[in-house]
This record gives structure tokens, sequence and C-alpha cells, in this order.
């Protein structure tokens, strides 16, 4: 599967945590993120991470012009609900196409959690 992980800047501990955790998990699909979370987790992880710009820059709307296109699977997006974001239309655009694109998607780091478990599991995506 293509996943995206991306992570706000008060988030992106939580991001490499999960990474770390669910690595062997991760390392069997084609991973994707926004520059700065993405250069953070192959930093923390090892894992071969295709990174698009950062995300206040344009990466946000390169991983949802990929969704447009179908070519994403799964999204994990944690969002920091707490601090104003200037690329907030980005954001918004991009959670608006996983609802388009029927992608499952998470926004928190326990939602996150549900989804790495099921794919670890092989219980949900074998579908
Ligand atoms: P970043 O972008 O990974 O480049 O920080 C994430 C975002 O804020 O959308």
């Amino acid at each position: 599967m293509k996943i995206a992980l991306i992570a706000h800047d008060k988030k992106k501990n939580d991001i490499i945590e999960l990474a770390k955790k669910y690595k062997d998990v991760l390392a069997n699909h084609e991973l994707y993120a926004t520059g700065t979370t993405g250069t953070l987790i192959m930093g923390e992880t090892g894992l071969s991470i295709f990174r698009m710009k950062s995300g206040p820059l344009g990466g946000d709307q390169q991983i949802g012009a990929m969704l447009a296109d179908g070519n994403m699977d799964l999204v994990i997006f944690l969002r920091d609900p707490l601090t104003a974001q200037p690329h907030e239309p980005d954001v918004s655009a991009l959670l608006r196409l996983c609802d388009v694109q029927k992608i499952p998607l998470a926004t928190n780091e326990k939602s996150a959690t549900v989804m790495l478990e099921a794919m670890k599991n092989k219980v949900y995506f074998a579908m």
C-alpha cells in the first residue's frame, strides 16, 4: 500500500514514536511524507520514505494530488488542533480528498495505532 505520514510540528515526536513502534509494519509499504516529517522519521528509523515538499510549502497539496489521482491508500496525519497553521487551507483540502476518495485517515495517535495494529495483524487491510 501507499501510505502518507504527516505531522504538525507539535506532533512530530508522536509520529516518530509511532514509526519506531510499527517500523516492521511500515517497512512493507511504500511510504510518502511531507518534507520535515519524512526527514525526521527517516533519521530516527532508517525507513525509506519518498519526501514531498514541506507541508507549508506545498507538501500537503502534493499528497492531495496523489489522493485525487487514486494513488494513496492510507493517510496518517497527526494534526495539532490547538495551533493555528498558516497552510490550513491545504490541510483541509487534503482531509477532504481522503473523504472524497474514501481513503482511511487517522488524525491522532490513537486512531493511527488502531490502523497500524490492524495492519500488523492483517485483520483489515486484507480486504
Ligand atoms: P512538514 O509538514 O512535515 O514539512 O513539517 C507537515 C505539515 O505541517 O503539513
